[in-house]
């Protein structure tokens, strides 16, 4: 039995006081949830976000990072630093990454790699755009991006991962994917999980779906067989997030 797994992606929002403000607010309301309850925050907002959800069972995540440790390359930050931080979680191929700032499968499948390498769980996105949704092909970039990102990356990896199912005409649209549709391409990804390496470790890695999921749909959402849980945008900066962790519950 996968345990679900819902994590805010807060995106570039909330000043560090305005992080632990938000985090106050949300803390009570995901007390009682029984999914993995992660917050993914700008990189100004880990120590004191962190520091403000000490001794819940909230963990937190970070958006992003580069593959060295350190060096020269400014404007960026290193897992060892993420890791020093308390971070636990690194959300990797998110498609603003991959469609805003150029990132190809290349540094992604880099990416996950030195995120195992670190300590730190991945949740790799994946995810089609309209025009692929439309033309009928998703399935095959899927798998594509599936096989790319994860090269070289072992079963016991694999079985701690986190895929996020993000399709890119979902997020931020307000136009959520139906259940079904969600359910077919996580599937999908367990099953390219399974020819990719055993029946074991598509049981065990969790797969999320993203894109709008918020109080109205989530639980319908996370029914699915396949969904074990949620990578939230826009509801993760608001009480509604304390609905959606707790939609998992049943
Ligand atoms: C996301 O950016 O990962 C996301 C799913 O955003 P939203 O929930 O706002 O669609």
């Amino acid at each position: 039995m996968r345990k679900k797994i819902i994590a805010g992606n807060w995106k570039m929002n909330m000043t560090p006081s305005q992080a632990v403000a938000l985090c106050e607010t949300l803390k009570p309301l995901v007390k009682d949830a029984q999914a993995d309850v992660v917050f993914c925050v700008p990189a100004i907002d880990i120590v004191p976000v962190v520091a403000a959800v000490e001794g819940t069972d909230i963990a937190v995540g970070a958006e992003n990072f580069y593959i060295e440790d350190k060096g020269a390359f400014t404007g960026e930050i290193s897992a060892p630093m993420l890791v020093e931080a308390g971070v636990k979680y690194i959300i990797i191929g998110h498609s603003e990454r991959r469609d805003i700032f150029g990132e190809n499968d290349i540094l992604i499948n880099q990416k996950v790699k030195k995120a195992f390498a670190s300590g730190l769980t991945p949740i790799l996105c994946c995810g089609e755009s309209l025009t692929l949704r439309k033309n009928g092909t998703y399935k095959e970039w899927i798998a594509r991006q599936i096989a790319w990102d994860l090269t070289g990356i072992t079963a016991d990896q694999v079985k701690e991962l986190v895929i996020a199912y993000e399709p890119i005409w979902a997020i931020g649209t307000g136009e959520t994917a139906t259940s079904e549709q969600a359910q077919e391409v996580c599937k999908l990804i367990r099953d390219i999980i399974a020819e990719m390496y055993d029946t074991d470790t598509a049981e065990k890695v969790r797969i999320q779906y993203g894109g709008s999921m918020n109080a109205a749909n989530a639980a319908e959402l996370l029914a699915m067989p396949d969904i074990d849980g949620g990578l939230i945008g826009g509801a993760s900066l608001k009480p509604d997030f304390g609905v959606v962790a707790n939609a998992a519950n049943a």
